[in-house]
């Protein structure tokens, strides 16, 4: 098949915030997944609050998006550290704390392991605050080399994550164009 005229794979980015104003954080770097060359956003997750792990601190606000891409595994892990980047730049107030991480949990079916990028991400079926998200967008997801989704969120129930409420949705998205 000519890659010219191939679809674009299904690519899921996790997203979480605690410093600053999350929910604001969040909502910030969706728009700027969408904003990014040759990438629509498709779909994006309600939003989540988790408390930490392996760290101090505030609640996470977590999400999860589904974007297509004309990007290159590569190329969309260096356009999301652009993103994080700028969203530490972010200053509301003098001194105000921002971080944003953002994962490409899934690029279609591939399986990476270089320097720089694994894929699927290797942490993404240990934490329930990635499963619950991307089991509303995708409930019969089969992670690639895992397995269905649905059997690892079980294993993970004992993790305390919170859907939060509607009034702090992420984005409403347009109708998709195509
Ligand atoms: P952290 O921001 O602490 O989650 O880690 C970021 C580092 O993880 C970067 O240096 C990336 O090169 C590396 N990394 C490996 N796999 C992935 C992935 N699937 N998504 C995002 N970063 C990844």
């Amino acid at each position: 098949m000519n890659p010219a005229v191939a679809p674009p794979a299904d690519v899921y980015i996790g997203l979480g915030a605690n410093l600053g104003d999350p929910v604001a954080t969040i909502r910030a770097a969706l728009l700027s997944l969408a904003a990014l060359p040759g990438t629509t956003l498709v779909a994006t997750s309600s939003l989540y609050g988790s408390d930490p792990v392996d760290a101090q601190g505030p609640e996470f606000v977590n999400a999860v998006a589904l974007v297509h891409t004309q990007l290159a595994p590569l190329e969309l892990l260096a356009a999301l550290q652009r993103v994080e980047a700028e969203a530490g730049r972010q200053r509301p107030y003098r001194n105000a704390p921002r971080t944003l991480d953002l994962d490409i949990l899934l690029y279609g079916s591939e399986l990476w392991h270089r320097a720089h990028l694994t894929l699927p991400h290797p942490r993404l079926h240990q934490r329930r605050f990635v499963l619950w998200p991307l089991s509303e967008l995708a409930p019969q997801l089969v992670l690639p080399g895992l397995g269905p989704l649905q059997d690892w969120l079980p294993r993970v129930a004992d993790q305390a994550v919170r859907r939060l409420p509607p009034e702090r949705e992420a984005v409403r998205l347009p109708p998709a164009s195509s």
